[in-house]
């Protein structure tokens, strides 16, 4: 019997690749983007409601049952530390509501529906390098909300991990998702590649393989894990 699975943030990049790598495995895959699309659902996890909205769908697209959640959907928007307040303030809600609380919002409604079907089942959550080691002085908001994610994976798994729940993190460095000299310029040009000892950034697939890994095969006793993938950039 395939595995049913919601990813969010499916319409590109890292999200377009763990759909790809999944589907290649036989799972039975629905994504998510911000509006509908073939194989897409809409919702726009900037509103609090959405998230909710989306559980339902999926579950109905996937005739009442889905067996892993991947919480991909995320944003790296910057906010200066001189900015106005209330600036700063929106640029903080809007990044702690899209990366955090819709993913904890979703994760919510998959534990409850983990356990109502007692069969239990799996969350992963791509979180980011940023959540042990920072980011840059525009992202602090960022970084606290992939440390967020973090914590909140670590308690889903010692939380359920009787019921059968388990609960996954990736931490990945940099991961080439536009095209490769935009998105060096966007994330700093050549010098972030001096601080990468592989030489070279990560690409979708890499970390798809490490998603597809966690959602379907990785045993049991691996819950809680939280895995990075950043070619040694940051080593803990
Ligand atoms: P991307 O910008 O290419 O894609 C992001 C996805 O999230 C898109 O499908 C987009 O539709 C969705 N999304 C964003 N805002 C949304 C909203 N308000 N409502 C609904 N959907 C929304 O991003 P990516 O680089 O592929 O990143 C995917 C995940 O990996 C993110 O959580 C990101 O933080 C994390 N990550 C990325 C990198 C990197 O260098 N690319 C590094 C570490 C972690």
């Amino acid at each position: 019997m395939p595995a049913h699975i919601l990813v969010t943030g499916s319409t590109r990049g890292i999200g377009a690749a763990i759909v790809e790598a999944l589907a290649a495995k036989g799972a039975r895959v629905v994504g998510h983007g911000r509006s509908d699309g073939p194989g897409v659902i809409g919702a726009d996890l900037s509103q609090p409601v959405a998230a909710d909205g989306l559980w339902d769908r999926a579950l109905e697209a996937l005739d009442g049952r889905v067996d892993v959640l991947v919480n991909n959907a995320g944003v790296f928007e910057g906010v200066a530390v001189d900015a106005p307040a209330d600036e700063w303030q929106a640029a903080w809600s809007r990044t702690l509501q899209i990366n955090l609380q819709a993913s904890a919002d979703l994760c919510r409604r998959a534990v409850l529906h983990f356990r109502e079907r007692e069969g239990g089942g799996r969350i992963v959550n791509i979180a980011s390098r940023a959540a042990y080691r920072g980011d840059s002085p525009a992202h602090w908001h960022y970084a606290a909300s992939k440390a967020g994610m973090v914590g909140m994976t670590k308690s889903i798994a010692r939380g359920y991990a009787r019921e059968e729940i388990l609960a996954f993190a990736v931490c990945p460095g940099f991961v080439m998702t536009g095209m490769a000299d935009d998105y060096l310029a966007s994330r700093g040009g050549d010098k972030l590649l001096a601080d990468i000892p592989l030489g070279r950034v990560a690409m979708p697939d890499e970390i798809a393989s490490i998603a597809t890994y966690l959602a379907l095969e990785a045993p049991p006793s691996m819950t809680g894990a939280v895995l990075d993938a950043n070619g040694a950039s940051f080593v803990r």
